[in-house]
């Protein structure tokens, strides 16, 4: 039974991706409009040690042990990794074990922290989420804990891209009508271009997203006007860009389990045909598994089709 592991998961950025969920469920700085996890249950920007480093560290060895070597180790999940306080002590280890270079997936809220930036150095990868340069666009995307300034935190993450020796890759969340202004886009454009390594931008939009959000979906057209805008030197690519899905590791052969199903939509709400596509299996098996676990009250379908986690 994996309690930290999830995955290999096939991801349109990272390609075969073996995740590591550092969080208790929801466990998060920020509350975005555009989250597509449930509400943010435990909103803290304090550090902890929410579970053991080393049977993160067991348990990943064991699953490395079971699957083909995949493309990256990601820390990410269902909360927010920097957190952690053992991240550093993680980050370490999976260097150790070299298997495959570590990437963190975060939302950019503790990057003022020195001991935070000091633990990320020991990444092979940062995708940082960005969304705007205003305190009040900021709090309104990303409704964080009360104790955190944006000011303070771009001046983190530019202090760690003078040293990092990663890649950088800035996720910027277009929420229409709310950071896709002129302005906005402009201040962004000149904070990224301050960043000596950024490696790229994507720019990302919530495809599903819930109906009372308050946020609604970019389309295509809006996101590549926002590109032009921005006109980075750096390469920018969109959502709707990435959209070849790696085949899953050929070494994951055994059929697609509830388990894997649960595990899925415990971090991400997908349609039938996206489940398919990322356990690799039939879609007479994916339905007869989510009619299963709609029986047992574990599912249910949403307004717009996709499944998700009973709550
Ligand atoms: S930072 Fe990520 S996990 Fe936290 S609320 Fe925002 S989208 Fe959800």
């Amino acid at each position: 039974m994996r309690t930290y592991i999830f995955g290999p998961v096939p991801s349109r950025r990272l390609g075969i991706s073996l995740g590591v969920d550092l969080t208790p469920t929801k466990t998060c700085s920020f509350d975005c409009l555009y989250c597509q996890l449930s509400k943010t249950k435990f909103h803290t920007s304090t550090r902890a040690q929410f579970c053991d480093p080393e049977d993160v560290i067991k348990e990943l060895k064991s699953v490395l042990g079971e699957i083909a070597r995949p493309d990256w180790i990601t820390i990410s999940g269902t909360g927010e990794p920097t957190l952690h306080t053992g991240l550093g002590f993680i980050l370490a280890e999976i260097k150790k074990l070299d298997s495959a270079p570590s990437c963190v997936i975060t939302n950019s809220s503790l990057m003022h922290m020195p001991e935070v930036r000091h633990e990320l150095m020991l990444s092979d990868r940062l995708l940082p989420t960005l969304t705007t340069v205003n305190q009040f666009t900021f709090e309104r995307i990303h409704k964080p804990t009360t104790d955190l300034r944006l000011k303070e935190i771009l001046a983190g993450l530019q202090l760690f891209s003078r040293d990092y020796t990663g890649a950088i890759e800035v996720e910027v969340f277009v929420c229409p009508g709310i950071n896709d202004s002129a302005e906005e886009i402009a201040g962004l454009r000149d904070y990224l271009c301050s960043l000596p390594n950024l490696a790229s931008v994507y720019l990302n939009t919530a495809v599903r997203m819930p109906v009372d959000s308050g946020v609604s979906t970019a389309d295509q057209g809006l996101l590549n006007s926002f590109r032009s805008a921005l006109n980075l030197s750096v390469p920018v690519t969109t959502a709707f860009e990435h959209s070849f899905v790696p085949p899953r590791s050929s070494n994951w052969n055994r059929p697609a389990l509830s388990s894997d199903v649960l595990k899925l939509l415990l971090r991400h709400p997908c349609s039938e045909k996206q489940l398919e596509q990322v356990l690799s299996s039939a879609s007479d098996k994916i339905t007869a598994l989510l009619m299963e676990l709609a029986d047992q009250g574990k599912v249910r379908q949403t307004s717009n089709g996709d499944w998700t986690l009973t709550d």
